[in-house]
C-alpha cells in the first residue's frame, strides 16, 4: 500500500519537530535540508566567541532521526516549489512528489537592501557563519598586537555590533568578556581589556520586544562590562574602514550585523502573497490560500496572534508551529475542520554576558543572576542530545570559573586577507 508522502523542507526547530510530531504515523515523511545538522541557534553566538565548539549545538539530522522508520533524510537544497504539479525541485534537479508539503527553510540576514555590506558585516545564523566571525574576531587580536602604530591597532580592537536584538545584545555582552577576561593575559603589547564594544540600536532603546525597565537593565549590565550602547542612530553606511551613522564614524575591522531577518527567495516560487521580510503569509491554518495540503511555518511564515499582530521570529513559534502542522497532516484533518493555530507564550529570556539575564515570563519580569539560572536551563533543556547538554554545562561552568574560552584556534593563515580585512 502506497502511504501518504509528507516532504518537509528545512531540519530547523519547526521542520525538525514535524518530523518528529510524524513518527509511528503511516506515512512516507521525507525530510530535506541544505545542510546535515540541526542547529541550536540561541547558542551561536557561544560559537562565535570562542566558548562552545559547533558539535556541541549542531547535531546530524539523520542521527536524530536514525530510530524513525518512516522518515528519510537527504542532504540537499530545495530551488523550487511546483504546487500545482505537487512536486519539489532540488539543486541538483532531481524532483520529489508529495500529498502534504511543510516548509519551514527560516530566514537569513537581511541588509535593508544594502547586500553589499554583507561582505564587511557579516551576519550569524550558520555554523559557517559563527566560525568565520570566531576567526576574524581573534585574528584581530592577533594583528593588533603586531602592528606599531596605536591608531591602526585601535581598528582592530574596536568591535560594532549592529542591531540591539537579543542576538546583538548576547554578542556584546560575549565580545566584552573574551577581550577583557579571557584575553587580557595574553598579550604583550596590546592591552585587550582596552577594546572598544559598540553596539548600535536604531530604535529608541535596545531589546525593544522587552518593557522599558527591562531592557533599561540590561542597557547598565551592558555598560558596566565597557559596552558603549548606541540607540536611535540608523547606521547609513559599512565600508572596510569602519561604520557610519547619522552623526559619528566609528573605524573598525569587526562589524558584526545582528539588524533584521529576509526570508530566502525560493520562497517565491510559491506564488503567493508575501510580506516585506519575503515571508509567506499564511491563514489561520498554516496554509497557503487554496492549498490545504501546504503548510509554511516558523521563521519563513507571516502568522498573526489574536489580535493581529505578527508572531515574532523565535524557536518556540517555530516549534509549536511545526508540531500543529504534523497534527493536521497525521489526523488527515480537512481544511474546515482546522482549528485556527494559536501561539502559547511561554515568555522571553535574553542573556547580557556571563550569568545575567533578563526574563519575561508571564506576569514575572526577572533580571539578574535568577533570570540567567532560567536562561541556562531552558537552552540545555531544549539542546538536543545528553552528551550536548553535558558539554555545554561544564563548558559554562569551567568559563565561569576561570574567565576562560576553551575553543580559541585560528586554522587560517593571517595573512591570507579572505574577508579583505
Ligand atoms: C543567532 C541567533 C540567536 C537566536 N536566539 C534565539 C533565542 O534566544 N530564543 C529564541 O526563541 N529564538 C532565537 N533565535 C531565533 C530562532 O533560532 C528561530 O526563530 C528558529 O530557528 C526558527 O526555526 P525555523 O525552523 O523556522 O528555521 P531554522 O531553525 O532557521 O531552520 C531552517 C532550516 O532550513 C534549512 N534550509 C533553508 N533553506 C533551505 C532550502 N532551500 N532547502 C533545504 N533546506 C533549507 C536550513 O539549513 C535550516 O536547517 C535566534 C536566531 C539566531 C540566528
Amino acid at each position: 500500500m502506497a502511504y501518504t508522502k509528507v516532504v518537509i523542507i528545512g531540519g530547523g526547530f519547526a521542520g525538525l519537530t514535524a518530523a518528529k510530531a510524524l513518527n509511528h504515523a503511516k506515512l512516507n515523511v521525507l525530510l530535506i535540508d541544505k545542510t546535515n545538522h540541526h542547529l541550536f541557534q540561541p547558542l551561536l553566538y557561544e560559537v562565535a566567541t570562542a566558548a562552545l565548539s559547533p558539535g556541541q549545538i549542531a547535531t546530524p539530522l539523520r542521527e536524530i532521526l536514525r530510530n524513525q522508520e518512516n522518515t528519510a533524510v537527504i542532504m540537499a537544497e530545495v530551488v523550487k516549489i511546483d504546487k500545482t504539479l505537487k512536486q519539489i525541485t532540488l539543486l541538483n534537479g532531481d524532483v520529489h512528489g508529495y500529498d502534504f508539503l511543510i516548509v519551514c527553510i527560516g530566514a537569513r540576514h537581511s541588509y535593508f537592501g544594502h547586500g553589499d555590506w554583507e561582505f564587511f558585516a557579516p551576519g550569524l545564523k550558520t555554523i559557517k557563519d559563527a566560525l568565520n566571525i570566531r576567526e576574524q574576531l581573534l585574528i584581530s587580536f592577533e594583528k593588533a598586537e603586531r602592528l606599531q602604530s596605536i591608531e591602526e591597532a585601535a581598528k582592530y580592537l574596536n568591535f560594532v555590533i549592529i542591531g540591539g536584538g537579543p542576538t546583538g545584545v548576547e554578542m556584546a555582552g560575549a565580545i566584552a568578556e573574551i577581550a577583557n577576561k579571557t584575553m587580557f593575559k595574553n598579550f604583550r603589547r596590546i592591552k585587550p581589556e582596552e577594546a572598544k564594544i559598540y553596539l548600535i540600536e536604531a530604535l529608541p532603546q535596545i531589546l525593544p520586544m522587552y518593557p522599558s525597565h527591562l531592557a533599561e537593565k540590561a542597557r547598565i549590565a551592558l555598560e558596566r562590562m565597557g559596552v558603549k550602547v548606541i540607540t536611535n542612530k540608523k547606521v547609513i553606511e559599512i565600508n572596510e574602514s569602519g561604520v557610519k551613522t547619522e552623526d559619528a564614524f566609528i573605524g573598525s575591522k569587526n562589524i558584526i550585523w545582528a539588524a533584521g531577518n529576509q526570508v530566502s527567495p525560493m520562497l517565491k516560487t510559491l506564488d503567493v502573497p508575501l510580506d516585506r521580510a519575503g515571508r509567506v503569509v499564511v491563514g489561520p491554518d498554516l496554509t497557503i490560500p487554496d492549498h490545504p495540503e501546504i503548510f509554511v511555518v516558523g521563521d519563513a511564515a507571516h502568522s498573526i496572534d489574536k489580535e493581529g499582530k505578527p508572531l515574532p521570529g523565535v524557536a518556540p513559534v517555530a516549534v509549536q508551529q511545526g508540531r500543529y502542522a504534523a497534527k493536521l497532516i497525521k489526523n488527515a484533518t480537512p481544511k474546515e475542520k482546522r482549528h485556527p493555530f494559536v501561539y502559547f507564550d511561554k515568555g522571553s529570556l535574553a542573556t547580557i554576558g556571563k550569568a545575567k539575564a533578563i526574563a519575561m515570563v508571564g506576569k514575572l519580569q526577572l533580571s539578574g543572576f535568577f533570570a540567567w539560572l532560567m536562561w541556562a536551563f531552558v537552552h540545555i533543556i531544549y539542546l538536543i542530545g545528553f552528551r550536548n547538554r553535558l558539554g555545554v554545562m561544564f563548558e559554562w561552568a569551567a568559563t565561569m570559573f576561570t574567565g576562560e574560552r576553551g575553543v580559541r584556534l585560528i586554522t587560517r593563515p593571517i595573512d591570507q586577507d579572505v574577508s579583505k580585512k
